[in-house]
């Protein structure tokens, strides 16, 4: 019974994995990610909904392109194979019993599978673009309102340290806006002070001061094989590596809880 929601919850990793891919080329691109329908990037077909299945699509055909036979990128396929299993992953960690309807264990994994989307988008696009978009931000100041909301009115908790959290996560939105303002360009670093905040409801201090710390780390090696290949990376994509790092980090951790602690 367990594997039977391990599927749907792989299946629904499949197609966010489908569909970064998509938003990680339009939301820069300031274009609609939910209404507008995929096309193929050579012939411009419309795609159908039978050509978007994940995985099976690829596999049925055989990695070309229904309408004109081009090839399509294994990338797409690989992502959405990675998408399942990082959903899937993290379902696991929470060791689900369907014997007992552990409902307080379901509404973390909604609210912490909505936080990884966001910080996914927000680590692809850095990578590209070396960019934080803002909307990916205002996105995840209103699920951590909804997040601090149910938290708060459930668990006893510091409710001060989320509200401290919220606070500046705003605050550095605002200050963008107005150096928006001013220089026309939003500011990378103050975005990036934003998403620290965001993380800091998600994972909380310690968990943070972890990701943060591991990031500093891998840049730094990152930086010295930039070195020694000689390849020039002018601007570091910091937001990448943060979100991925935070996303290992929150599957770790409860892996420790669950399956080795047993708290
Ligand atoms: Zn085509």
């Amino acid at each position: 019974m367990e594997i039977f929601i391990y599927l749907i919850i792989f299946i629904m990793g499949t197609f966010f994995g489908s569909f970064f891919t998509l938003a990680v080329y339009r939301i820069p691109l300031k274009q609609d990610i939910l209404y507008t329908h995929s096309y193929c990037p050579n012939c411009k077909h419309k795609l159908n909904t039978l050509d978007l299945f994940p995985i099976l699509s690829y596999i049925i055909l055989k990695g070309r392109c229904r309408y004109c036979g081009e090839k399509i990128r294994i990338r797409y396929f690989l992502l959405e194979i990675l998408g399942g299993i990082v959903f899937l992953l993290y379902a696991i960690s929470f060791k689900f019993n369907i014997m007992y309807f552990e409902i307080y264990k379901i509404i973390k994994f909604a609210f912490v599978i909505l936080y990884f989307v966001s910080l996914f988008l927000i680590a692809g696009i850095d990578k590209e673009n070396v960019k934080i978009e803002k909307c990916l931000l205002i996105y995840g100041f209103i699920l951590s309102i909804a997040y601090i909301i149910y938290v708060c009115t459930n668990y006893k908790v510091n409710v001060y340290s989320y509200i401290i959290y919220i606070i500046l996560m705003l605050i550095f939105m605002i200050i963008n806006e107005i150096l928006l303002h001013k220089y026309q360009k939003n500011n990378y670093y103050i975005l990036l002070i934003s998403l620290f905040s965001y993380m800091l409801i998600f994972s909380n201090l310690i968990g943070f001061i972890i990701t943060f710390t591991i990031s500093i780390i891998a840049i730094f090696i990152n930086l010295i094989i930039n070195k020694i290949l000689k390849t020039t990376n002018n601007k570091i994509p910091i937001a990448f590596y943060i979100s991925i790092i935070n996303i290992i980090y929150m599957i770790l951790v409860n892996y420790l809880q669950y399956y080795i602690l047993k708290i």
